[in-house]
C-alpha cells in the first residue's frame, strides 16, 4: 500500500497508530543525531523525525541522500511532538519511521516550491507542473473547482440542463477574431472555434430545452492583457419564456449563491444602474462602486470667465477627492502626468485645494475669484480638507480620462480593497455604436440582441438612441458577465442585419441556419454568460486570471511549457491543402 493517510490528515488522536505516508520532500534538516524530513502532498505537510542512532543504517543513508522534491514512502508510528508547530495542521504530531523507501528521485527544481517562490513568471510557466505544487496556485484551482461545483448546484436546482455544444463550428458573432482549424476532408475549408456558444444556445431554446447552461471553453483571437486569455471559460446560460427581469433575478441568485457558499458573504440586493448613468457619473460602463467620487459636470460654473481651456471644452468635469487637500505639488504633478499619458490624452489637470482654513487655492487662481471657487466647491459638495480635480475637453475623451483618474485616486486613497465586493447591474445598453474605422454601426453586444420595444421605431432614424435589452454584471469595476434578451422575430432580425450593414446574402450565409430555425416557432428567450476565470480571480482577490487557470498562455498567447503554437510539417500542410509562401 502506498499510503494509509495524507500528509495533511494526522492529528493527536492518531498518536500510537502505524501509518504509511507518501509524498514529496519539501525540505530536510540534518542535526546529526536527529534528522527531519518535511513530507508534502496536496493536503499538507507532515514532519518525519529520524533519530539516527536508533534507526537502521541504510534508512539513515537513504534519508541523507534525499533532495528536494524526491518522492518517498514512509511507514512509521505517529508520535506526539515535544513542542508543537501551530503553523501547520499536523503540527502536534510527527512520524518516527520504521521503513523509508525512495519511490522516485528528482532533479533540483528550477525554483523553490514555496508560497513565496524565487521563480519568475517565465520560469514558473515553463515548469507549470512544479508551480502547481505550490500552495497559492493549488488554492486558486481549488477555489475554481468550488465555484464550478456551486454553479452547477445552483443551476441544477433551478432546472437548468448542462448541454455540450460543438467546438468545431463556424464564426460566431461576438466581434473578435476567430481561431480557425483547417479541414482535411474538405480542403480549403475551415472550422472556426467558438467565441461563445451563442448560436447553439439559442438553437437549444428553439429545440425546447428551456433552460441551458454550460461551463465552456471559448476562443477569441484578440490582443492579450492581464485579464485576457485566448482560450477562456464561460458560465454560459440561456432561458426561454423569459423577460429581462427574469434573467436578472435568476442570475443575481447565482452570484449571491456563489458569494454565500464560497466566500460566506451576503452581498444583499444588487443595485441597478443604466448605461447612461454609468457614463455620466463614472465615465465608464463598468464602474467600480466600492467608492463614490462621482463626476460633477461643471460647464455652468466655469465657462466664460476667460480661461480658454474651459471655454473651448465640450465638457468640464470635476471630482471631489475627500481629504486630499494635503496633496503636495509633487503628487499633483504626478497626477497631471498621469492624465497626460497618450492613452488618456488630457491636455492638463486643474486642481483646487479646499484648505482647512476655508480658503480655496487653485491652479487657475488667475481666472477665477475666491467667490467663484467657493461656488465650485458648492457644486462639488467639497468640504475643507478636500481636493477638487478638474478635466476639460471633448465629452467622450474627458469622461474616459476622468474615469481613469477617479480609479487612480480610489487606489491611492485605499478605497479599492480587494476583500470588499461591490456588485451591480448595468442595464439599458445602447443597441449599436458607430465605428469610425469601418464607418458602420456595430452591435454593442451582438447582432441577436433585441431593442427595447419602445425604441424600435428609432431603428431607422436614430439608431444611436435605441436602447437594447442588454445587461452586464459588474463586480468591483470588472465586467463579470453580460447578456441580452434576443430577437426572436424574423422581421426585427432582418432590420438589425440591415442596420449593421449585412447584405441579405451575407446574413444568410453566416446566420441563415439560425434565421431558418426561427421560422419554426422560436420562443421568447434570452441569456447571459459569465467570465468564469475572471469571476474566480475576483473571488480570489487577484487581478490576473492566469493564476486561476491550470495551464495558461503567456502574454504572447504562447504555452511555453509545451511550446505551442509551433510549426507543422510540410506533409501535414499538404494533407490539409494549405500552401505556405514565406514571401507573403
Ligand atoms: N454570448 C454572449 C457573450 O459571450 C453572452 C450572451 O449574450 O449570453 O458575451
Amino acid at each position: 500500500m502506498l499510503r494509509t493517510h495524507t500528509c495533511g490528515e494526522l492529528r493527536k488522536n492518531h498518536v500510537g497508530q502505524t501509518v504509511i505516508l507518501s509524498g514529496w520532500v519539501q525540505g530536510i534538516r540534518d542535526k546529526g543525531s536527529l534528522l527531519w524530513i518535511d513530507l508534502r502532498d496536496r493536503y499538507g505537510i507532515t514532519q518525519i523525525t529520524i533519530e539516527t542512532e536508533h534507526t537502521k543504517a541504510d534508512h539513515v543513508t537513504l534519508a541523507r541522500s534525499l533532495g528536494r522534491e524526491y518522492v518517498i514512502r514512509v511507514k512509521g508510528k505517529v508520535v506526539e511532538r515535544y513542542s508543537s508547530n501551530d503553523k501547520i495542521l499536523t503540527g502536534e504530531i510527527e512520524i518516527h519511521p520504521e521503513h523509508l523507501e525512495l519511490l522516485n528521485a528528482s532533479v533540483t527544481p528550477p525554483f523553490t516550491i514555496e508560497d513565496d517562490t524565487d521563480g519568475g513568471d517565465d520560469l514558473r510557466m515553463k515548469y507549470r507542473y512544479l508551480d502547481l505544487r505550490r500552495n497559492p496556485v493549488r488554492k486558486n484551482l481549488e477555489l475554481r473547482h468550488r465555484m464550478a461545483i456551486e454553479t452547477r448546484n445552483y443551476l441544477d436546482k433551478k432546472l437548468f440542463l448542462e448541454v455540450e455544444t460543438p467546438v468545431l463550428i463556424k464564426s460566431t458573432p461576438e466581434g473578435a477574431r476567430d481561431f480557425v482549424v483547417p479541414s482535411r476532408m474538405n480542403k480549403g475549408e475551415f472550422y472556426a472555434l467558438p467565441q461563445s456558444p451563442q448560436t447553439f444556445k439559442q438553437l437549444l431554446m428553439v429545440g425546447g430545452f428551456d433552460r441551458y447552461y454550460q461551463i465552456v471553453k471559448c476562443f477569441r483571437d484578440e490582443d492579450l492583457r492581464a485579464d485576457r486569455q485566448p482560450e477562456f471559460t464561460q458560465i454560459d446560460c440561456e432561458m426561454a419564456f423569459v423577460e429581462q427581469e427574469d434573467i436578472l433575478n435568476t442570475f443575481e441568485g447565482l452570484i449571491k449563491h456563489l458569494f454565500n457558499r464560497v466566500m460566506n458573504i451576503d452581498i444583499g440586493t444588487l443595485p441597478r444602474m443604466t448605461y447612461q448613468h454609468a457614463m455620466k457619473y463614472y465615465g465608464n460602463d463598468k464602474p467600480d462602486i466600492r467608492f463614490e467620487m462621482t463626476f460633477i459636470e461643471l460647464n455652468d460654473w466655469v465657462k466664460n470667465k476667460g480661461f480658454k481651456v474651459f471655454d473651448e471644452a465640450q465638457l468640464v468635469l470635476g471630482i471631489c477627492v475627500q481629504g486630499a487637500a494635503s496633496y503636495t505639488r509633487k503628487q499633483l504633478d504626478e497626477l497631471t502626468e498621469f492624465v497626460k499619458r497618450p492613452q488618456l490624452g488630457a491636455s492638463g489637470l486643474v486642481y483646487a485645494r479646499f484648505q482647512d482654513d476655508g480658503v480655496i487655492k487653485s491652479s487657475v487662481d488667475k481666472f477665477f475669484s475666491p467667490e467663484e471657487l467657493q461656488k465650485w466647491a458648492q457644486a462639488m459638495q467639497a468640504q475643507p480638507g478636500d481636493l477638487m480635480l478638474i478635466l476639460a475637453g471633448e465629452t467622450h475623451k474627458t469622461r474616459k480620462a476622468m474615469s481613469e483618474l477617479r480609479l487612480e485616486m480610489g487606489t491611492r486613497l485605499g478605497l479599492r480593497n480587494k476583500n470588499t465586493f461591490a456588485c451591480h447591474w448595468v442595464v439599458d445598453f445602447p443597441l449599436v455604436e458607430w465605428n469610425e474605422e469601418t464607418k458602420r454601426w456595430h452591435a454593442m453586444h451582438h447582432p441577436f440582441t433585441s431593442p427595447k420595444p419602445e425604441d424600435v421605431s428609432l431603428l431607422e432614424c436614430a439608431p444611436e438612441k435605441v436602447r437594447a435589452n442588454a445587461y452586464d454584471l459588474v463586480i468591483n469595476g470588472v465586467e463579470v458577465g453580460g447578456g441580452s434578451i434576443r430577437i426572436a422575430k424574423k422581421d426585427i432580425q432582418a432590420k438589425m442585419f440591415d442596420l449593421l450593414g449585412f447584405s441579405r446574402e451575407e446574413a444568410e450565409k453566416q446566420f441563415g441556419f439560425l434565421m431558418q430555425a426561427f421560422e419554426y416557432g422560436a420562443p421568447p428567450h434570452g441569456g447571459i454568460a459569465f467570465g468564469f476565470d475572471r469571476l474566480c480571480a475576483l473571488f480570489g482577490g487577484a487581478d490576473v486570471i492566469r493564476d486561476f487557470i491550470a495551464f495558461p498562455k503567456n502574454n504572447s498567447g504562447r504555452d511555453v511549457m509545451i511550446d505551442s503554437p509551433s510549426s507543422i510539417s510540410i506533409e501535414q500542410l499538404k494533407e490539409l491543402g494549405i500552401t505556405m509562401n514565406p514571401q507573403d
